[in-house]
């Protein structure tokens, strides 16, 4: 499907999606759960595509509806379930501009394996049991990024599903804080500061960030934005 048959899907189904959003937040009320919740619904996705549960249109219709839910999910959690439709109405418009265009391309992608060949419907040859998730997690959807080593790009089925991931759990975080933010700047707070979590997997942007201090509201970019860890950076954003 191209990126505007995606966009005019999203907008017709959007009070459907607020409303699952609005579920899915009561139901896992922490970002944590909901990114844990919906890494094991990618790899369900994933599963049930490769073992003949699932058809294409699905798979796709259904990723597309995930990774729209659990954004808006997040942006309640985020603003702690305060003015929930405003909030989303809010952050929408950010949220299909921030994952649709790489979702179509991915989408098109996996097709293009599956169509290929390099992904084989029924092939359960590689189990996703023994697949690190964890080491592989984020780094391998860096389009933007150049000049960073890539790893395989979706061409197995675990390492499919961890694409998936990428898109329908990881990206829980930052609307997350992009919930965080609109409610601090609605308080009227005037500063901010990125908190790094300082361990061995912190990125020297994010150390830089985090030793800047207090800077004025809206000042730092968000975390995720302006650092080499992108999707997997959890620093934290404190208002003030
Ligand atoms: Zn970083
Ligand atoms: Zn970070």
């Amino acid at each position: 499907m191209d990126l505007l048959s995606f966009v005019s899907m999203a907008t017709k189904r959007r009070s459907d999606y607020f409303a699952q959003a609005k579920t899915l937040a009561r139901k896992y009320k922490e970002q944590p759960l909901l990114e844990k919740r919906m890494r094991s619904e990618s790899l369900g996705l994933v599963k049930g595509l490769r073992d003949r549960l699932m058809k294409w249109d699905e798979y796709e219709r259904t990723i597309l509806d995930k990774t729209l839910t659990s954004a808006l999910a997040s942006v309640i959690l985020g603003t702690k379930n305060q003015k929930s439709n405003e909030r989303m109405e809010q952050a929408w418009p950010s949220i299909v501009g921030d994952m649709l265009p790489p979702l179509t391309k991915f989408l098109a992608e996996t097709k293009e394996y599956i169509d290929s060949g390099v992904l084989r419907i029924g092939d359960q040859t590689l189990d996703f049991a023994d697949y690190d998730f964890e080491s592989a997690l984020g780094m391998e959807d860096e389009t933007e990024s150049e000049g960073t080593t890539r790893k395989p790009r979706g061409q197995t089925w675990p390492a499919l599903a961890n694409r998936v991931i990428n898109y329908v759990a990881t990206p829980t975080y930052a609307f997350f804080n992009l919930g965080e933010y609109m409610v601090s700047r609605d308080m009227g707070y005037k500063e901010m500061r990125r908190v790094a979590k300082n361990d061995k997997k912190t990125c020297k942007d994010c150390r830089r960030y985090d030793s800047q201090g207090w800077a004025p509201f809206g000042e730092l970019p968000m975390p995720g934005k302006g650092c080499q860890c992108y999707a997997n950076c959890r620093c934290a954003i404190e208002y003030r």
